[in-house]
C-alpha cells in the first residue's frame, strides 16, 4: 500500500516549560495539525501514531496523589487513557484544520494493543524510567509497598521507578485497521493508533490476552505497525530537525540523504543517543529491511518539505 505513518513526539503533544494544561495540549496540537492535513490533502492512506511520555506522567502522579480514595490504576489501563486523550485531542484539532483545506477526510482513534513476549528479557532487567523523582525514603516504601524497581538518578539527584520496555512483537487490531485502509472507503480515514507505542499485552494460554506493567518504545511500535500496514512511508517527528553525528558537539553534522549502510555503522558507532534518537533510527532500519521504502526524520514545521526530499534526515530503501 502506498501511504505514510507518521509518528508524533512528546514535543508535538507538549511544550516543553509549560504547566502542562489542557489548553496548552490544544495549542501545542494546533502547530500541529496544519502540516498533517497539507500531507493528508495528498489523498494517501495516512496513519499516525504518537508518544506519550509527559501524559502517562502526569496520570501516574494523579493516581498517587488520589491513591486514598481511588485505587490507582495499573500502567496498561494509563496507557489506554493516553491513547484515548490523545487520540481525542488529534480528532478534535485535526478535523476543523482538514475542513478548512476542504479535505474530506475523518479522524479515528483505536485503543491499540501491542503484544509483547512474556520472555522477553526486558521483564527480568527494566530499564526505562517513569513518572516522577523521589527523595530516598519514598523510595524506599514504593518498592515494599508496591514492588516497583526505583533507580537512582545521580543527574537529578532522585529516584525513579523504572518499567521494563520490551520489544513490540505483534499490533493486535493491525488486522482491523488494515481491512477498513484497503476498503473501498479506506482513504477517507485517518487512523490513530499505537499511541504511546501501544498498551502492552501478553498472549495466554488459551488466546486471550492480559496487560502487563510496562513501556513500549514508541518508534518501535511505530514501525511494526508501518510495518503490519504495508505503508510506504514512516516519518518520525521530533523536536529536532533530523538525526546528527557528532551531535551537540564540535563538528556536528546534520544527516540529510543518507544510504541505510551508512546510517547502520553512525548507529553502531553509537552516535545517537540511547533512549532518544537511537531508537528512532533503529526503527527506521528495521522498517527499510521489512520491506519499507522511505524513512525519515524531522520536526513539524519541517515535515511537508522533508516528505519532498527538501529536508530532515531521508534514507530511501
Ligand atoms: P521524542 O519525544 O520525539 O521521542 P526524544 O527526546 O526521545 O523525543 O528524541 C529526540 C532527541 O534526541 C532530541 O531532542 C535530541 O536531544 C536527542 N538526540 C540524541 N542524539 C541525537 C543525534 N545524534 N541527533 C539528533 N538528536 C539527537
Ligand atoms: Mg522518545
Amino acid at each position: 500500500m502506498a501511504g505514510i505513518l507518521v509518528a508524533l513526539g512528546g514535543n508535538a503533544l507538549h511544550r516543553a516549560g509549560g504547566r502542562g494544561s489542557w489548553d496548552e495540549a490544544r495549542g501545542q496540537m494546533r502547530l500541529a495539525v496544519g502540516v498533517l492535513a497539507e500531507i493528508a490533502a495528498l489523498g494517501e492512506p495516512l496513519v499516525i501514531s504518537h508518544g506519550n511520555g509527559p501524559q502517562v506522567g502526569a496520570l501516574l502522579r494523579q493516581n498517587e496523589l488520589a491513591a486514598r480514595e481511588i485505587p490507582p490504576r495499573p500502567m496498561d489501563v494509563l496507557g489506554a487513557e493516553t491513547q484515548g486523550q490523545i487520540g481525542y485531542l488529534i480528532q478534535t484539532e485535526l478535523t476543523p484544520a482538514l475542513r478548512r483545506r476542504r479535505v474530506d477526510r475523518s479522524v479515528l482513534t483505536v485503543i491499540s494493543r501491542t503484544e509483547v513476549s512474556a520472555d522477553d528479557p526486558a521483564f527480568s532487567h527494566p530499564s526505562k524510567p517513569v513518572g516522577r523523582y523521589y527523595p530516598e525514603d519514598e523510595a524506599r516504601v514504593l518498592r515494599k509497598q508496591y514492588g516497583w524497581a526505583m533507580q537512582y538518578d545521580g543527574a537529578r539527584g532522585g529516584w525513579r521507578r523504572i518499567v521494563p520496555s520490551p520489544r513490540p512483537v505483534r499490533w493486535i487490531e493491525g488486522t482491523a485497521v488494515r481491512t477498513l485502509l484497503e476498503s473501498s472507503v479506506g482513504s477517507s480515514w485517518i487512523p490513530v493508533v499505537a499511541g504511546g507505542g501501544g498498551i502492552p499485552v501478553v498472549r495466554k494460554p488459551d488466546g486471550t490476552y492480559e496487560g502487563v506493567e510496562a513501556v513500549i518504545d514508541k518508534d518501535l511500535a511505530a514501525s511494526l505497525v508501518a510495518r503490519e500496514l504495508g505503508v510506504h512511508t514512516l516519518a518520525i517527528v521530533t523536536d529536532v530537525p533530523g538525526a546528527a553525528i557528532s551531535f551537540g558537539k564540535r563538528g556536528e553534522r546534520w544527516l540529510t540523504e543518507v544510504s541505510r549502510r551508512e546510517l547502520a555503522d553512525y548507529l553502531k558507532r553509537g552516535e545517537f543517543g540511547d533512549g532518544s534518537m537511537g531508537p528512532k533510527v533503529a526503527a527506521g532500519l528495521e522498517f527499510l529491511d521489512g520491506g519499507g521504502h522511505r524513512f525519515v526524520i524531522t520536526d513539524i514545521p519541517s515535515l511537508a518539505r522533508a516528505l519532498r526530499g527538501e529536508a530532515g534526515t531521508r534514507v530511501e530503501a
